[in-house]
């Protein structure tokens, strides 16, 4: 062995070479002829080449049932023990990685599984001459097996007798397999991708084998369509063996790699040179007691015992080596295994010889070689299976899936994919009868009838869009306005800029938005949307925003009360109440005004499943909160609509913009309803600029939530602060221990307003703070105290006057 002492890591890729194969270039043309040969002569062809190569004179390619039959008692009943021992614990091992049927429906109506198939005709090539290496059949039929695959073809090269090793015959008795081929190198992987009159043609081809064989299976894996188990080179092994490591177990270790072949590779690290010495003094001891010592010597000629700085830099060296067998020789095994990124099977520990793993512990032992750890498995079960995916849409999938896919399609300009879902959604359009519509169609009774029979205001903005560069059609000043700027034009009815930015902010489609002047139009039309006048009703859940019930009682609607929890959540039964009831919406907001608090996620989800109207998460103070937007749920609930705002946290209550997302169905009837241009050209012009900024949006929020941190802190101080309910938001619901409106009236005496929420279901007592400059907070807190102050002080006077 060659030895290097900290070797510089500008070293390491030439320490961390194979051995070259040489003689590539004749390797590969034999192989070609050979293939020639065999696709030439068959079978004829096959028996041609064992004679020259194998020196066996053949009569059948085929191993006989009469040699099946004498093979078992040519094999001692203690080897045939532990056989059975090792196929036990390789089928434990490979049948816990069968994967049951994945199922998921990605959306309502959009059905996706995945199954996993056997490959359905599998050769195995199992190397024989000199050492039959039969536990290379148990590693390659046991996974077959437990896959399923259809058919299973055996080659193995003859003895010069024309027999074959008769523990491989037993073994493939074992496994249940009844084709063996007596051919073997690459006439034999030639065969098995061609196929012969014996030799079925395989679909993949696995199995180590010398260099002809790894030169067939390529020439297969790159010409004639066969796919192999991965590329393969001479095996190899490295060893991390710090101080604790025995010497003799780690040369050991070396050994039973080195007589593998000559060009086998052992690498050895350690940080103790103490170590190293006495590993090579034990290889030499034990080399000598080697009946395939000639062998192993030549493969330790070329191999390598580096001594590293730590256990660090031996594991770095051992990724970047990716070696096809690791040993951890080292008291903590576990620790460096967590970080082992490329190997192909790992050793832990002191008593974990790699021979285990090559025989009968039930990992395979048929692994990636020559670095290829670094993205290779070894072979499992999952090599000897496909998985494939199915997908079923029904209408309801097909309904909401159908746009996603129009879109892309046409943007790739795919016109044909665009109209395969094209055709498919106007059938169901056509066949659609009313039964049948109410059972796929999500908004089926929920959208007011004369909404749904009405033709919406046509504007002559929406007709020509103001391209022509003579536009009469809008009665406008064409002189333009009075005061500093040109409002003279009426603004886009569509909102088509704001609506791509904000389409690409959130995740969602330009057409799943809509703007409202403030968030109070979009909950005023979606009242007006769903329900009838002095018919139909809405629910809410107090303590909550005052504009759901104003805009209901505008509009003659009922409300139903769905009180929330005293600390704020929504009660248990909710979704059970809304089940049997017959509102066309409810309203949820969340983190809720006044409480601040975020409302529970299944919660939400459970009424979002259960409840027949529409569902509106009003996420006015989400920007403050830690918790996924459900504008993220849109295409799972269909009736999900949820409610943002430009007022709070993006600082722009003045511009009065608020906006719903929902499907674009939904969203296409609010704009029916809405007024044609409730978005002024000023206002249009300032979300552009502010969404443009937006990047700036995270740091404004930090400051507000250093800012509410700061108050919660202070008004824990506050002697008649009795309760800060926690909050998400840019508010603090506060409960005082004296007159809560005494306080609110003495604050405003002070030149302070905040709003008082005494009289609000589960808020007596409350007052609802909003957080502000560092200034207005100071002001805030001081006034609270003096507050407090001269409170204690008339307590305390009118006590004493008792
Ligand atoms: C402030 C607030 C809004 C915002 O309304 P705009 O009309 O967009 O200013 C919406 N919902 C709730 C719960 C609010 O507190």
């Amino acid at each position: 062995m060659q030895l290097y002492s900290y070797p510089d890591s500008s070293l390491w890729a030439a320490l961390q070479q194979r051995p070259a194969a040489a003689e590539a270039p004749q390797v590969a043309a034999r192989v070609r002829a050979i293939f020639e040969q065999v696709r030439a002569g068959g079978d004829a062809a096959l028996l041609t080449l064992a004679a020259e190569l194998d020196k066996a004179t053949l009569t059948s390619l085929l191993v006989s049932d009469a040699e099946f039959a004498a093979a078992a008692a040519q094999v001692p009943a203690e080897l045939q023990a532990a056989i059975r021992q090792a196929k036990t614990n390789i089928e434990a091992f490979h049948t816990a990685q069968r994967e049951p049927e994945l199922r998921v429906e990605t959306m309502p109506g959009v059905m996706c599984s995945r199954r996993a198939v056997p490959v359905q005709r599998v050769g195995l090539y199992v190397p024989g001459g000199s050492a039959p290496l039969f536990s290379t059949l148990l590693m390659l039929g046991v996974p077959a097996r437990l896959a399923g695959c259809p058919e299973v073809v055996v080659c193995t090269p003859p003895q010069a007798d024309g027999s074959v090793s008769p523990v491989i015959l037993f073994v493939a008795q074992l496994l249940g397999i009844d084709k063996v081929v007596k051919a073997g190198g690459a006439q034999a992987v030639a065969a098995l991708a061609l196929g012969t009159a014996s030799v079925p043609a395989v679909d993949k081809i696995f199995g180590p084998g010398n260099r002809y064989v790894t030169a067939a299976k390529q020439l297969a894996a790159a010409e004639f369509g066969v796919a192999i188990d991965m590329p393969a080179g001479p095996s190899e092994v490295l060893v991390i063996a710090d101080a604790s490591a025995n010497p003799a177990f780690v040369a050991a270790d070396l050994l039973s790699q080195a007589e593998h072949g000559p060009d086998s590779q052992v690498v050895v690290l350690s940080d103790s040179s103490a170590v190293l010495e006495q590993v090579q003094a034990e290889v030499v001891r034990q080399l000598a007691l080697l009946p395939r010592r000639d062998v192993a010597a030549q493969a330790l000629a070329s191999s390598r015992a580096i001594l590293l700085a730590d256990a660090t830099s031996m594991l770095e060296f051992s990724n970047q080596y990716a070696p096809e067998h690791l040993i951890l020789a080292t008291d903590n095994a576990d620790a460096l295994a967590a970080q082992v990124t490329n190997a192909g099977s790992v050793f832990l520990g002191h008593l974990t010889p790699e021979a285990v793993g090559d025989y009968a512990s039930g990992t395979n032992h048929t692994l990636p070689t020559s670095g290829y750890a670094r993205q290779y498995s070894g072979v499992s079960l999952d090599s000897f299976v496909k998985k494939i995916t199915f997908q079923r849409l029904s209408a309801q999938g097909l309904q909401a899936l159908g746009s996603v896919v129009e879109i892309m399609a046409e943007a790739e300009g795919l016109a044909a994919h665009a109209r395969a879902v094209t055709l498919r959604l106007a059938s169901l359009d056509a066949n659609a009868s009313p039964a049948g519509a109410a059972a796929t169609k999500p908004y089926a009774g929920l959208i007011r009838p004369s909404v749904e029979r009405m033709q919406p205001y046509s504007s002559a903005r929406d007709e020509f869009e103001g391209m022509a560069p003579v536009m009469l059609d809008a009665n406008e000043n064409s002189l333009g306005s009075v005061g500093p700027d040109d409002f003279s034009r009426y603004p886009d009815p569509h909102q088509r800029a704001i609506k791509a930015d904000l389409a690409r902010l959130k995740g969602v489609m330009p057409n799943q938005i809509f703007l409202g002047n403030g968030s109070d139009e979009a909950i005023d039309l979606l009242v007006r949307l769903t329900c009838t006048p002095g018919q139909d009703a809405i629910v809410i859940c107090p303590p909550t925003y005052g504009m759901y019930e104003v805009a209901a009682n505008l509009n003659d609607v009922r409300v139903e009360r769905l009180p929330l929890t005293a600390d704020f959540q929504l009660p248990a039964d909710a979704a059970e109440k809304l089940a049997a009831s017959n509102a066309k919406l409810v309203f949820l907001c969340s983190p809720n005004n006044p409480t601040g608090n975020l409302l529970a996620q299944e919660a939400v989800e459970t009424i979002l499943r259960s409840f027949r109207g529409l569902v509106i998460v009003d996420e006015a103070y989400a920007d403050f909160a830690d918790a996924p937007s459900w504008i993220t749920r849109l295409a799972e609930f269909p009736r999900l609509v949820v409610m943002q705002t430009f007022s709070k946290a993006w600082g722009l209550a003045g511009l009065r913009l608020g906006v719903a997302y929902a499907s674009a169905e939904l969203i296409a009837f609010l704009d029916k309803i809405k007024p044609p241009y409730n978005i002024s050209a000023a206002t249009q012009q300032h979300a552009l600029a502010a969404l443009a900024a937006a990047p700036r949006l995270p740091e404004m929020r930090d400051e507000l939530l250093a800012g509410r941190s700061w108050l919660v802190a202070q008004l824990a101080e506050v002697a008649i602060a009795e309760h800060i309910f926690p909050s998400d938001a840019n508010f603090l619901l506060v409960r005082f221990t004296v007159d809560a409106t005494a306080v609110y009236d003495q604050l405003q005496s002070r030149g302070i307003v905040v709003r008082n929420r005494t009289t609000q279901p589960g808020c007596a007592g409350c007052l609802r703070l909003t957080v502000g400059t560092t200034a207005e907070n100071s002001q805030l807190v001081q006034a609270l105290t003096e507050i407090g102050a001269e409170t204690r002080v008339s307590i305390a006077a009118s006590a004493s006057s008792i």
